[in-house]
C-alpha cells in the first residue's frame, strides 16, 4: 500500500475534524498549568522544549525557573560562559542539550537579532533543532501549522489508529509523521500538539490507560478492540550491559583532583573525578585505582582505600563505580586521554562544578568518607 492509500485508510475527514475538536476542548479544560504555558514567550518555549527532551515534566519543573531567571533571554544565554550554562543544567542529564541550546541562542542573536526566526526552514537551520523541536517550537511559539511526534504522541496515535507496525523504524516513523501532518489543527496547532502530548502523559498511560475519560474514546480503534495496551507494537529493547568502573578521589593538601572532559563526546565540558572502566585501560591488565591514575594523569598515589560503590545507568549500561580515596604528595598531572583541563578543589566546592548526576553521587560519597 502506498503512503497516500495508507493515509486514506488511516484517517477520513470526519474523524480528523472530530479528533481536533474533542482534543482541543479537552486540552482547554484539563491541561496542567506549567510555567512555560502560563507565562509563555518564544524564549521560554525554546528552553522548556530543550529541557523536556528525554526528561520528565516533574524534573524539568525543578530547573526551569532558576534557569530562565539566570539567563532571561536568548542574548543572555548566548553571552554566558558554557561552564555557567552547564552548571545551571547540572542534574538534568543529557548535557549535550544544554550546549546545543546555548549554540542555538548564539545563532538566534547572530542571524536574527535575538528574535526567534519565523519560518520552518530558519528554525530547522538552528543548532539542536531536529524535527521534533522545529514542530514544537514552531507550533507553540509561532503558531506555525507543523506536526510533531514524541513518545507520548506515538503511543496515543499508535493506539487510536491501532497501528500494528513498529513505529520506531523508518517506515513506521514516516507513517506516524504523515498522520500527524494530516491531523494537526490549522487554527490552533500549538494547543493541538500540546494536547496530544498531554493526553499521552496524563490519560493514555503506557499501562492501564484511562480510556473512560479520554476525549478520543469512540475514535480509538485499539480501545474498541479491547486491547489498548497492545499498541503500538514495542521495539525490543537492548539488554542493559553491566560495567564496572573505578574512580579515584586523589587528595593533596585537603584538595581533590578533578578533570574536565573535552569538547565532544559524552559529558563534554563537564568535570569529573578520574575514572575508567576496564575497556578503557590503555593496556590489558587489572582495573585498579593505581592504573586509573596512571592511565589518565600519570600520577602514582599512596595506598588507595575503597570508600564506597555508586550505581548509575547510562544509555545501555548499568554501571557500578567503586570509589577509592588516595593521597598524592607531589607531581603535576599529565593528562593522557579525554580531558582538557584539571584543577585541585576543596571537596566542599565540588557542588559548584558542572558535573553529571553519576559524578554528584561520587562527590557525596567522598564528602561522607
Ligand atoms: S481511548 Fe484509551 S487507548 Fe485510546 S487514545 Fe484514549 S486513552 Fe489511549
Amino acid at each position: 500500500m502506498g503512503q497516500c492509500e495508507q493515509l486514506a485508510s488511516d484517517l477520513d475527514d470526519a474523524s480528523v475534524e472530530t479528533a481536533r475538536r474533542r482534543l482541543l476542548r479537552w486540552y482547554d479544560e484539563e491541561h496542567r498549568p506549567l510555567p512555560w504555558r502560563t507565562n509563555p514567550s518564544p524564549y521560554r518555549t525554546v528552553v522548556s522544549e530543550f529541557m523536556l527532551q528525554q526528561t520528565q515534566v516533574a524534573t524539568a519543573l525543578l530547573f526551569f525557573e532558576p534557569f530562565v531567571e539566570k539567563f532571561p533571554s536568548f542574548a543572555a544565554l548566548a553571552s554566558a560562559s558554557e561552564e555557567d550554562v552547564l552548571r545551571a543544567w547540572s542534574g538534568l542529564g543529557y548535557y549535550r542539550r544544554a550546549r546545543m541550546l546555548k549554540r542555538a541562542a548564539e545563532a538566534i542573536v547572530r542571524r536574527h537579532g535575538g528574535n526567534l526566526p519565523a519560518t520552518r526552514e530558519e528554525l530547522a537551520a538552528l543548532p539542536g533543532f531536529g524535527p521534533y523541536t522545529v514542530g514544537a517550537v514552531g507550533s507553540i511559539a509561532l503558531n506555525l501549522v507543523l506536526p510533531l511526534v514524541d513518545g507520548n504522541v506515538r503511543r496515543v496515535l499508535g493506539r487510536m489508529m491501532a497501528m500494528d507496525q513498529d513505529l520506531t523504524t523508518g517506515a513506521g516513523r514516516r507513517r506516524l509523521w504523515a498522520v500527524c501532518e494530516r491531523l494537526v489543527d490549522p487554527v490552533r496547532p500549538g494547543d493541538f500538539n500540546q494536547g496530544l502530548m498531554e493526553l499521552g502523559a496524563t490519560v493514555c498511560l503506557p499501562r492501564e490507560p484511562l480510556c473512560l475519560v479520554c476525549p478520543l474514546y469512540d475514535l480509538c480503534r485499539a480501545r474498541s478492540a479491547g486491547m489498548p495496551e497492545d499498541f503500538p507494537r514495542a521495539a525490543a529493547r537492548p539488554a542493559l550491559q553491566r560495567v564496572r568502573e573505578v574512580a579515584v578521589a586523589l587528595m593533596r593538601n585537603g584538595k581533590v583532583l578533578v578533570l574536565r572532559r573535552g569538547e565532544s563526546g559524552a559529558f563534554a565540558g563537564m568535570w569529573e573525578l578520574p575514572r575508567l572502566d576496564s575497556r578503557e585501560l590503555l593496556e590489558a591488565g587489572e582495573l585498579t585505582p593505581e592504573r586509573v591514575l596512571f592511565d589518565l594523569v600519570r600520577i602514582r598515589p599512596t595506598a588507595a582505600q575503597n570508600i564506597g560503590t555508586s550505581r548509575s545507568i547510562f544509555t545501555h549500561h548499568r554501571i557500578a563505580t567503586d570509589l577509592y580515596r588516595a593521597e598524592s604528595a607531589d607531581g603535576e598531572p599529565i593528562r593522557r586521554q579525554r580531558h582538557v583541563a584539571h584543577k585541585w578543589v576543596s571537596p566542599r566546592s565540588l557542588d559548584a562544578l558542572p558535573a553529571s548526576r553519576a559524578q554528584r553521587k561520587l562527590f557525596e560519597l567522598l564528602k561522607l568518607s
